[in-house]
């Protein structure tokens, strides 16, 4: 692997102090690729600080315009982007802030064949959608593709975070073993019906990056087995321990017989 430019060594130095990551975990960093389902308030703040640490590449797919009533939280996008597809918006901003990593844009909802070559192509996935439909499916080419999966969720100001390390043997939980089933329609309202704490979504979309940059610079632990559960009203955080269902419609079938439950 080369070695850091000295630019390189400035742009990053806070970070390879840190004993952890030091210039072996920011080399790891430099040279990964990470997919970034979504661009709206979980993805604005994951985005800027996987940049900022100075990923190799970070490919963005969103299919939505960026709209002024969205930037409460989606703090990536500016008022003169109104309109701009959400992932096209987002590398014009991370070009500002580190144009060292190639950003690319999909501007689109990535389904099927599309998304199982996305998630094949990277390192980890950072699953910042807001529909259970996107995440299952997300979950499932992880899962096939044998790729890391963060995945985040908030609403109102409760939110919720945790980590599958699908590259890891024996294979862990996995979202389907989290929620089997799409909760009914009044636990999946959007953003748009209920309302959601602009922060709340910055602090849940933030500690998705953490877990993202920890994991590709070389550290392990973190919220792996456990889900993070944030109530951003009382400030109140916890963690739940993650089980597997040994029934899961979407990872038994990859489980070999003799190690399942
Ligand atoms: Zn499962």
């Amino acid at each position: 692997m080369a070695d850091l430019t000295d630019e390189q060594l400035d742009r990053y130095g806070r970070q390879i102090l840190l004993p952890r990551i030091g210039v072996a975990g920011q080399e790891r960093l430099l040279s990964s690729r990470v997919l970034l389902v979504g661009a709206g308030g979980l993805g604005a703040p994951a985005a800027l600080y996987l940049v900022g640490a100075g990923v190799g590449e970070l490919t963005i797919a969103d299919a939505d315009a960026v709209a002024v009533s969205n930037l409460h939280r989606q703090v990536i996008h500016t008022v003169s982007r109104g309109g701009w597809n959400k992932a096209e918006s987002a590398a014009a901003s991370l070009y500002e802030l580190n144009p060292e990593v190639r950003v690319n844009p999909r501007p689109a909802r990535l389904e099927g064949e599309a998304l199982g070559e996305a998630v094949a192509g990277a390192d980890l996935v950072v699953d910042a959608s807001d529909n259970f439909a996107t995440r299952y499916a997300v979950n499932g080419a992880c899962l096939r593709a044998r790729v890391p999966l963060v995945t985040g969720a908030v609403i109102r100001m409760e939110g919720q975070v945790t980590v599958f390390p699908f590259d890891h043997e024996p294979l862990p939980a996995c979202y389907r073993c989290l929620y089997r089933e799409a909760p009914d329609a009044t636990e999946t309202e959007r953003c748009s019906v209920t309302g959601v704490l602009g922060p709340a979504a910055g602090l849940i979309g933030t500690a998705m990056a953490a877990e993202a940059v920890k994991r590709l610079a070389g550290i392990d632990e973190g919220l792996a087995g456990r889900l993070l559960l944030m109530d951003a009203l009382n400030m109140d955080f916890c963690t739940i321990g993650l089980a597997r269902d040994p029934e899961c419609p979407a990872c038994s079938a990859f489980r070999p017989a003799s190690t399942a439950p």
